[in-house]
Parts: C-alpha cells; structure tokens; sequence
C-alpha cells in the first residue's frame, strides 16, 4: 500500500493549526462597525441613495399644545417646508410630515428601493388615503418603509409621517426608569430614498449566526469547529465592493445552514422541531408613557406586522389586550380592516382572552372575571372565537385562582415568565399543570428562554433546550420574539435569522430545532394532547409568588385605593340596578355604562397602572377615568334607587335608613347629616351618629342603642386613655393600643410591654426598580415613630373616639382617629383606626405594626375568593422570599381557637413576622415618577380579635369594613322588596358575590351583542370562601322559569332542579372549597 499511497512523500509548506481565540475574535471585523467599517460588509449594504430636496420634498405640520390628532384633522393643519437635519420637540409633541417623493430614474432598475427615516423617535408611515402601513421606532432600529412598486415612475408621490417625540421607551433622562425628560428635542437625521444590496444585508445574518455557532457551540463539539472553519472561509473569500464574492460567500454559507433558507421552505422538512417560535410584540398600555402614546404605539407595531407578513409567508404574531383591538378599530379602522383579514388567514394571532394584561395580585375575584367578560366577548364579537390561552407574560406574580378564572373563562391554557425574575429562588418547572385553590387545573407554559422579548438569537434557541427544566415530560417549548414593552414586534432580520437557525438545525444539527408558522395554541393543544394521553407533568399547587417587585402592592396608594372603592361601587350599582330594572318597568338597565365603567377600571387594572410603576402622565390619565367612574356610577347608583323609591337626600315626610347589600344581619353605626329628624342620636361636631339594623339583606332601619352595649372613652390617668364597650377594652397611650382586651374571652390580645397601632418607617432603597421593589433587607433599618398627643373627641353611647396626631417627621404627620362603636349582637367588635397623612418623604416606607399574642407558623391572608397561606417564619429561602406580600381585605393570624384580623379599606401590602403583624401603608419612591405618593392620603383599617381561626366572621366583618351602610331615605309607605329579591340560607361560607343582569338579555344590549337571548336574567355569582364543601338554599321572590349554572361568559353549563318553581323559587347548590359559581336565573 505504502508504495501507491498518494500522500505526498515531502513537505516544505508548513501549516499552523487555528488558534482559537484569534480565529474567533476575527470574525468580528466582517460585519463590525468602527475601524473596519470601510473595508468590509457594512460599506456594502447600500446600492444607491438620494435625499437632495428635489427627490424627497418636506414639509411638517407642528400639532400645538402636545396634542395627538388623528390623520383626518392633522392634515388640515398648516404644513410649512422643512428639511433633512432640523430638529423637533419638545418631549410628548406631535410632528405630521408631508413627504412628496420622486423616485430618480436610476433607481428604478432595482427590484426593491426604500425609504429610510429616522429622528431617533416613533413614527408612522400614512399613505395618502390615511392608511397606515409602516411603524418606524428609530435610532436604526426600524427605519425602512419598502416604497410600492407604483413609486418607481418618476412622478412625485406624496404620503405622511406621523413623527412623536418619544423613543419606544418614552423619554429617559439617562437611566431608562428615572422620571422622564419634558425637553427632548429630536434631529431628522435621515429621509433618503435607498436601494438596498439584498444579498450583502443577507450575507451579513447568514455569518451572524454561523459565527453564533462558533462562538456559543461547546468547544469540544465537531459542530463548533466546523461553524468556525466556514466563518472563516467566507472571511477569506470576501472582498470589499465585490458583489461576485457576496454571493460566493453566501454559497460557503451554505454548507453549514443549508440550501433553503432565502425562503421559508426552510421549514418544510420531515425533521421534528421541538422550538416553536411566535412572532409577539409587548405594549404596555401605559409604563414610561402615558396610556394616549400606546393608541399610536399599537397601530405602529401591528401596521408594520400586517406589512411583515406580505414579505414573509411564515411570519405569525402573537398580540393580546382586547383594549389594544379596540384602540385600533376606533381609532385606525383601515388598518383593523386589514388586521381582521390576517386574523382570518391565522396569521395575526389574538390571544389572553382578557381586557389588558392586568396585574392579578390586587384587582377583586369580579375585576378578575370582568377582565375575562370584556375581553372574551370582544374577540368574539369581531373574530368569531374567543381564546385558548390565557396570556401575562410580564404580570408580577399570579392569583392562586387564576387556574379556576380561566376554566370557567373557557380557557385552558396560561403563559408566562415573569417568574425567572425571581431573585432568590429559581422557579423549577418549564411546562406543569397549574392547580387552583378549588383544584382547577390549567397548562402553564414559561418558555425556557426567559423572556417575551427575544431577539431571536441564535442564544434564545439553545436556551430553549438548555434552561429548560421539564425535559423528562416533553421537551418542546415557545420561544416568543420581537421588539416589546414599548412596542415594536419582529423586524425582519429576527425572522431571516430564525430561518438560518432552522437551516443549521437541519445540516449539522445540534441547535434545537425551531419552526415558524404554527400558532401558539398549536403548541398547547399537542401537551394537552401528551397530557390526556397520559404523559405526567410536575404540578404546582397555589399561587405563583413573584419573588421581585413587593413594592407594587403599595406605591401610588391612590391608585389603589380608587381601584377598591371602584369595585364596591359597582357590586352596589350592579345590584340595585338589576333589582330595579326587573321591577320597574320605566327603569332602563344601564348596561352600555356598566360596560363603558367596567372597561376604565379594567384598563387601570393594567400590570404597570395599578402596581403604581408609571410614570406620573399615566397617573394623571388614570385619575381621571377614575373620576368617570366615580361621579359617573354615583349617578347611576342614585337612578335606579330613586326608581325603587329610596333616596340620597333626604325628602319631605321621608325617614332615614339604610341599605344592606349583604346576605348577614348588620348592625352598624352610621353618620347622619345634622338636619335629619331623628330621635335616637349621638351628637357630633359636623353630623349626627344613628344605629341603623336590619335582619338581612334589604333595609336597614334605625334602632335604640340597648345602654348594655353602649360605648364609652375615658382618660382613667394623665396621657392613658381607654375605649371600651361590653366586648373589648382597649388602653391607648401616645396613640398605641398597649392592652386590648377581649372581654368576652378574658383574653388579653397585646403581649406584655408591645405596642400595637405603632408606626414604624424604614429605609427603602431597593436595588434598582425604586417603585417596583421593597427589598429583604429594608427590615434592618426600622425605626419606630415616637408618640402623638391623644385627645377625646367622642364619648358614645354610639361611637368612643379619640384623635392622635403624630408627627412622622419634619415634612410628615399622620393624624389618627381611633374609634369603637357600641357592640351590637351576633357581630364582632373592632378598634378602626382613620387616618389622614401628609406625606413627604425620599425613599421611605411606612408601616403600622400589630404585635399579637398568638403563635402560630402560618398566617392567612384574603385573595381573591379565597385565602392563602403563607410562613410566618424564614426556615427556608422560599419562605423568606414572601417577606412582603399581598393581601385584599383582611390578613388574620390564627392560633387553635382564637385570632386576630387586620382589615383594610384600600391597602394590599402586609408582613407576618412571627408574631408581628405588619400592614404596609405608603411609600417614596423617585422613579418613574419622582412624586408617587407625595402629599395627601385617607386610609382606614382596624384591629379584629376573634374566637376561632378564619370564620365568616372575619370574611363578613372584612366585606362590612369595606362597604359601610350608607344613609339614605324613604317615604313613609315605602315596601322594602329588596329584601326578599335573593336570600341565602345555609352555610355561612358561601358569599353572594355579584348579582348582575344577563350579558345577552335582549332588553338591555350593551357594548357587545353576541346573541339574543330571549327572556330577562338574573345572574348570581357567588363562592365559598372559608375552604370547605358548603351548600345553601336560595329563595328568590322573583318569577323564576329555570335556573342554569354557567361559566364567568354565561353559557349555560348545567340546569339547576328546583325545589320550588315560580314565585318565591327555591333552589339548592352545592360547592367545592373555594369554588366561584355563577348561576343564570330565567325569568318567567
Ligand atoms: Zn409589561
């Protein structure tokens, strides 16, 4: 053999083995920009360009006063000439160009010549019928408009830009989250007509990801030795200004990424692909801009998206919030036309089924449904089908009875990944089921990647095996890419990239392999097809806890507070409007306001509104759609009672009462203005006090106080203080409760030498996001405010009180009511404190703690119908990392037998340290907005001891505290019907949460119109609420025909069997522990 060998006998030529190091960092200077930049890809990429005002003619139109008109009215405005490099401002201002465009001659030999803009802010390409085709975000980002073949015959052709003077990111001073920056001014530093050299731009993507490859593949790998041996072949073959060695290049490429990726037969292989990639794109309904920027923002990214998909056949996107579809249909109907017909082609793809992406942490179980109500009955309404999925990709941590929501929303799918901004503990599942407080089951899916905002990086798909956790069960994953949270959505580079990724998957293999084209709920449906064939998934039980931003359940407290009142204001519209409409015939269900109402408050609940991390535009903006609903839904509350016969304000001959929306007794110390006639009375300094009663739900009249249960306040020695009534004593000294008293127990509730009602404040300087986060360590720097002078100001027999004014510091003062009203019986009693405060504080955080003398190693805490259990101690870093977490009306720490409850009316914020109670009440954060919370607040919340651990007594006492009877009046020979309209009987777990009219009644069409249901409906929701079986009867004195169960949407899932028909019906349900039920009453 040796003799015939061709292996050449001698060697004079040697040859070093690549180093790996230098071979490596030499890619760079392909594509590179700087020093290189003349000799390599990058002077390539442009054929030709003009920009001489003889070919691009301006002219702009300056929308005075930071106003943001639509098309119509901004091309009426006095556009006056203008040229490439002058600049516009200042910050939040509208700029509408007039572009008259002749394409010179010699540009009309290339197959694609562009338009190029760019003031490094947003814009939005018109043509001139006003339709918007092309979204531009700036500082080389997006800056490309593809010119219509039409332009290229050498006549002048005119079309707008829409120039705002904000980047994708609002307007930054430096750091992206400090507050923004009021005069930015902006330079038009490009408006050039280009003809673009295709193949350099895709030779540039192909060498991107092979040297990807070589950079990121292991380095023991045959994969990663060989992406590097053709990176460096191309390198050796390019030479600047020779398109022939462009394309010689871009066939080396081959080698390595295959021969189909210049088109999306790339995708058409029998290979399994295991990453499936969706176009997305995140828009903050507001964030670092306020909510009016993000009309234009959705019509800027969704226009360049429905323009992308001409371009590439497998582009598919992904885009939530029906409010984002409702902008765009009102707003830019053209453009909706055309979005509808990608709808229809699948490839624009509507998803979550939710009004916004709301946080979930704070809005009531009914905004929860509500979010589902509108946004469901949207899609449908305009698409024809509602979503699979429910998607919040970047909410701040997940309600445990999100998984029951959605079931009953008709959804079975979740999507998020907020999670792996968790910075203590690593979340330890990709894809599981996810189980409700009721033991409702969803798919949750956090795609490996770890983010909603991929680049599609060569990285992201090999994150996508690499991080992810769930292998054992299934290994495919999503991989959400494009530019987001200001908007954006894929470019096409993300999309040609994807393309060589799944070449390279194809050839040499080794990188997951992705696909384009299916939809997210293809994804879904085939694990939920694994899971019913009977491939287990890890489970997790209970809430998804965001280990990161525990400030968002406090910072911009009014906020908050607004969202409160806002919900039980419409439980009490809802209710007596339902009530009124059945019995009145002349009285008109306001559903188009209850719709309209209903949709402000669930654009408030948006993830960065209602978590207080906006800027203060978004706040301005918020409250006034508060506003709305507040003056709004008074009047809507005051008609339909005036139709029922009660009144605000008091009439001739009329007498005072009030209204008990709830199913319990109630008796309850009410203000009475000063000139009502009324007998039995306190007298105080601006109004009257009465005790008003009733027996359940209905009327509540006005009663004696019994001298047994009547209240006292006495100063016993100088500067000590007691309040007490025959249930509870409590000693106030300097504005602290140091004893408390449970009389009807003996029990003392205070531990001996503890203060409890004692404001502390902390150092709050978190690591970085100033309004988002409270860090683990703002513990350490606690401080206790020192006492406040005490004063009498009640003394019963209705009401004890004493004021507390204490000064916080030399900017702060919180002035503090401390109050006990005669006990009344079958009703706990508790000490409420209401406090007003002026606050002016930099990066403080105040609390008011409660020492209790119970001991146990778990607190609980309200939810959404529901209650959650958490440690009271730090054994592991899962249970330190809840050091801040969020509650709704009550939290309770409860011992065998006895506890004790702090209710709020507007606060979410709490902490159980052992036997410390911590309610969170106001903080300072300078970023985004460098005056969140500054100046005036009013807040109440109360001290609850109680026998027993979590009974109806802390639920009910938590719903009384946050809806107090109102005084109103009726005539003499008033009927009370409301009594008898719902009544419950049976366990006293089971809540009647909401009482509404049927969506679909044919009497009283709303916003949607899906079907015309015949016959009037009541609909009742209600839920189980202390975590056991429970059944009740329900008796209605309306004519009712049949009884449904139905989901949150109100189909008809299951018919109820009567016990009684007709008049006075009577039905039985039963429910799960925690389970929210909604039934459907036909009426006769
Ligand atoms: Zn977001």
């Amino acid at each position: 053999m040796g003799e015939s060998s061709q292996y050449p006998k001698l060697n004079f030529e040697p040859h070093a083995a690549k180093i790996q190091n230098i071979a490596l960092d030499r890619l760079r200077e392909l594509t590179a920009g700087g020093q290189y930049s003349s000799v390599n890809l990058t002077s390539m990429y442009v054929l030709d360009r003009e920009s001489d005002s003889k070919y691009v003619g301006l002219s702009v139109y300056s929308v005075p006063n930071l106003e943001r008109p639509l098309f119509d009215e901004a091309i009426k405005g006095e556009f006056k000439p203008t040229h490439k490099g002058a600049s516009f401002g200042p910050s939040w201002s509208t700029h509408w160009f007039k572009v008259v465009l002749i394409v010179p001659e010699r540009f009309h030999k290339y197959g694609r010549v562009e338009f190029h803009w760019d003031a490094n802010n947003e814009g939005l390409v018109y043509l001139e019928d006003g339709d918007p085709v092309q979204g531009l975000t700036g500082g080389g980002e997006r800056v490309e408009w593809v010119l219509p073949k039409s332009f290229l015959n050498g006549k002048p052709h005119t079309f707008y830009v829409e120039m705002s003077c904000n980047g994708m990111f609002g307007n930054p001073d430096g750091d992206t989250i400090q507050p923004p920056s009021p005069d930015r001014y902006f330079d038009l530093s490009t408006a050039d007509i280009v003809a673009p050299n295709m193949e350099a731009r895709q030779l540039n993507i192909d060498f991107w990801i092979l040297g990807d490859a070589a950079r990121e593949f292991p380095s023991n790998s045959v994969e990663m030795h060989k992406a590097l041996t053709v990176a460096t072949e191309i390198m050796n073959t390019f030479k600047t200004g020779d398109q022939e060695s462009v394309l010689a290049c871009r066939q080396i490429a081959q080698k390595y990424l295959g021969n189909k990726i210049n088109t999306a037969d790339v995708y058409n292989s029998d290979l399994r692909p295991i990453v499936f990639a969706t176009g997305h794109c995140h828009i903050d309904c507001c964030w670092l801009w306020p909510f009016a920027e993000t009309k234009r923002k959705v019509a800027r990214s969704w226009a360049s998206q429905v323009t992308l998909m001409e371009e590439y056949d497998e582009h598919h996107f992904t885009a939530s919030s029906a409010q984002q579809y409702y902008w765009l249909e009102t707003r830019y109907p053209k453009l909706f036309k055309r979005i509808k017909a990608k709808v229809h082609d699948g490839k624009f793809q509507y998803i979550g089924g939710s009004w916004v992406e709301h946080d979930t942490n704070m809005p009531s179980g009914e905004s929860l449904v509500r979010q589902f109500l509108l946004g469901q009955r949207y899609f449908q309404s305009r698409f024809g089908k509602r979503c699979e999925t429910f998607w919040l990709p970047d909410t701040f941590g997940y309600s445990p009875q999100l998984p029951q929501l959605c079931r009953l929303a008709g959804m079975t799918r979740f999507l998020t990944q907020k999670l792996s901004w968790n910075n203590i503990n690593k979340f330890p599942h990709t894809t599981f089921n996810w189980v409700a407080l009721d033991g409702s089951q969803v798919i949750c899916h956090m795609p490996p990647s770890e983010t909603y905002t991929a680049m599609a990086h060569f990285g992201d798909v090999k994150r996508s095996v690499t991080q992810h956790k769930t292998l054992d069960s299934d290994e495919t994953s999503l991989l959400v890419f494009g530019y987001g949270d200001g908007g954006g959505g894929p470019t096409a580079e993300h999309i040609e990239k994807l393309r060589r990724c799944r070449g390279m998957s194809d050839t040499v293999g080794l990188l997951p392999r992705v696909h384009m084209g299916d939809s997210v709920d293809d994804f879904f449906s085939r694990v939920e097809g694994k899971i019913i064939n009977g491939i287990k998934f890890p489970t997790w039980y209970g809430e998804l806890y965001f280990e990161l931003h525990r400030g968002t359940y406090t910072t911009q407290s009014n906020n908050k507070k607004f969202n409160r009142k806002a919900e039980v204001l419409m439980r009490e519209i809802e209710a007596i409007a339902t009530y009124a409409s059945i019995q009145k015939k002349r009285y008109q269900y306001p559903k188009k306001d209850i719709d309209h109402l209903w949709q402000l408050i669930c654009l408030c609940h948006f993830h960065d509104c209602l978590p207080g991390s906006s800027i203060a535009m978004a706040y301005e903006e918020s409250d006034k759609m508060y506003e709305e609903v507040f003056t709004m839904g008074a009047k809507l509350f005051e008609d339909a009672a005036a139709s029922l016969g009660i009144s605000i304000i008091p009439k001739l001959g009329s007498r005072p009462v009030a209204i008990n929306n709830e199913q319990w007794p109630r008796t309850e110390v009410v203000r009475v203005p000063k000139d009502t006639v009324i007998t039995n009375k306190q007298v105080a300094e601006t109004h009257n006090y009465a005790l008003v009663s009733a027996s359940g739900p209905g009327i509540a009249r006005v009663v004696d106080v019994k001298p047994t249960s009547a209240v006292s306040a006495t100063e016993v020695s100088f500067g000590i203080f007691v309040l007490r009534n025959d249930k509870l004593q409590a000693t106030v000294k300097g504005g602290h409760i140091t004893s408390l008293i449970d009389l009807t127990c003996d029990r003392e509730i205070i531990p001996q030498g503890r203060k409890a009602n004692q404001f502390v404040i902390f150092d709050d300087k978190p690591l970085y996001w100033q309004a988002w986060d409270v860090e683990i360590y703002h513990t350490e720097s606690r401080e206790e405010i020192p006492d406040g002078k005490v004063t009498i100001i009640e003394k019963g027999p209705l009401r004890a009180a004493l004021t507390v004014e204490t000064k916080i510091s030399s900017t702060s003062w919180i002035k503090t009511t401390i109050s006990l009203a005669a006990s009344t019986a079958g009703a706990g009693s508790y000490i409420e404190f209401d406090n007003e405060i002026e606050w002016d504080e930099n990066m403080k955080f105040l609390k008011v703690e409660f020492p209790v003398d119970i001991y146990n190693t778990e607190a609980a805490y309200e939810t959404q119908y529901g209650i959650i259990r958490r440690p009271t101690h730090y054994n592991t870093t899962w249970d330190a990392a809840k050091f801040e977490v969020c509650c709704h009306k009550w939290a309770d720490l409860s011992e065998h037998g006895y506890g004790v409850s702090i209710l709020n009316d507007c606060k979410y914020g709490f902490a159980t340290s052992g036997n410390l109670m911590r309610l969170s009440l106001i903080r300072a954060p300078k970023a985004p907005d460098p005056n969140a919370d500054i100046g005036r607040h009013k807040f109440r919340y109360a001290i609850l001891p109680h026998r027993g651990g979590v009974t109806e007594e802390v639920v009910r006492t938590a719903r009384d505290f946050n809806s107090p009877m109102q005084v109103s009046y009726v005539g003499q020979g008033y009927d009370d019907k409301l009594a008898s309209l719902v009544r419950l009987n049976g366990a006293p777990g089971i809540i009647l949460d909401t009482v509404k009219r049927g969506e679909d009644d044919k009497d009283i069409k709303g916003e949607e119109v899906l079907k015309d249901r015949a016959g009037r409906s009541v609909v009742l929701r209600l839920y189980e609420s202390l975590g056991g079986k429970a059944s009740t009867i329900i008796t209605s004195s309306l004519f009712v025909k049949e009884v449904w169960k139905t989901n949150l949407l109100e189909d008809d899932l299951e018919s109820v069997d009567l016990m009684k028909a007709g008049a006075n019906t009577t039905f039985k349900i039963t429910l799960r522990p925690f389970e929210v039920a909604t039934f459907r009453l036909l009426l006769g």
